[in-house]
């Protein structure tokens, strides 16, 4: 995977540089702690131009992170997301993953930061988890205890349990982890929320381990104007087995149904699922093929 050449730029502190000339500060808290914050962010290549879907919602998501875990965040919404089609615009892409990322200045104390940086980076990506139907395996690793940091703060620290157990169920053949909360109750898999259908009603796990999906809140959009019950609620992992149908939402996957967990095949075909249908509205929304206003 390259995700930068010669000729890439990236944004930094209000310029546009090579990416090549960026530099990482090596007594920076960032670096040695995991004290950055990130988000995650596509745009698309629609009949109305590159679009960015939800964009703004992700800049806030970004201040609300850093300011979370006590870090500056000088940038106001607006200004990044103008600058952000100016990046794309300079790098030729229609379509990418964006990542946001501020980073904290020299500091080797665990004292919070005083100044901060921002940088953004852009590159094409496909789909995540790729197209296909996904098996998924109940974790032996849990969700981040909500008590030890926010789980809404989107903290680059935190991506350490998710790589753990995204090895861990990769080694044993799997596609994906699904975590359980500190509490035995279904939460998401390492970077995507779950959904889970039975008997034509879909539910989700309700926050409290759970991260507060972009992708996730759009869905319970999407559903309610479609009129399919959802319902957001602790789910156990006798729930989740005993599902019709399953799938995994996220900005860098868009919504990937699940074939099975663990050895248990879901009953229903993808195709005749409530998430397919979700997963077309999506779709659409995010290209712009159907007016927001319309769909949602
Ligand atoms: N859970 C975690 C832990 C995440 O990092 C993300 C974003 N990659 C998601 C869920 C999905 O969030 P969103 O729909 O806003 O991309």
């Amino acid at each position: 995977m390259k995700y930068f050449g010669k000729n890439t730029w990236v944004y930094f502190n209000g310029a546009f540089i090579k990416a090549d000339r960026a530099e990482v500060d090596l007594f920076g808290q960032s670096l040695h702690y995991g004290y950055s914050a990130i988000e995650g962010i596509r745009a698309y290549n629609t009949h109305n131009g590159t679009r960015m879907f939800r964009a703004e919602l992700h800049f806030d998501r970004l201040r609300r992170s850093a300011e979370l875990v006590g870090m500056p965040f000088p940038w106001k919404t607006e200004l990044l997301v103008e600058h952000t089609y100016e990046l794309l615009d300079k790098n030729n892409l229609r379509s990418a993953y964006i990542r946001p990322l501020v980073t904290t200045g020299p500091n080797m104390f665990l004292t919070p930061a005083k100044d901060a940086n921002i940088v953004i980076a852009a590159w094409e990506w496909g789909p995540f988890l790729g197209s296909d139907l996904i098996r998924v395996s109940l974790s032996p690793y849990q969700r981040p205890n909500p008590r030890s940091l926010p789980p809404e703060a989107k903290i680059s620290g935190q991506y350490v349990a998710s790589i753990v157990a995204t090895n861990e169920a990769i080694q044993r053949g799997f596609d994906e982890a699904i975590l359980l909360d500190s509490d035995g109750y279904v939460a998401q898999a390492s970077s995507n929320n779950l959904f889970i259908e039975k008997d034509t009603v879909l539910y989700t796990p309700a926050f409290g381990s759970v991260f507060p999906g972009i992708t996730r809140q759009t869905v319970l959009e999407i559903a309610n104007v479609l009129n399919i019950d959802i319902v957001e609620k602790k789910l156990t992992p006798e729930d989740l087995r005993g599902a019709d149908s399953a799938f995994l939402t996220g900005t860098a996957t868009g919504i990937v149904g699940i074939a099975a967990v663990d050895d248990v095949i879901f009953p229903e075909e993808w195709s005749d699922t409530l998430g397919a249908t979700i997963q077309r509205a999506y779709k659409n929304l995010t290209l712009e093929k159907e007016n927001y206003e319309v769909i949602i």
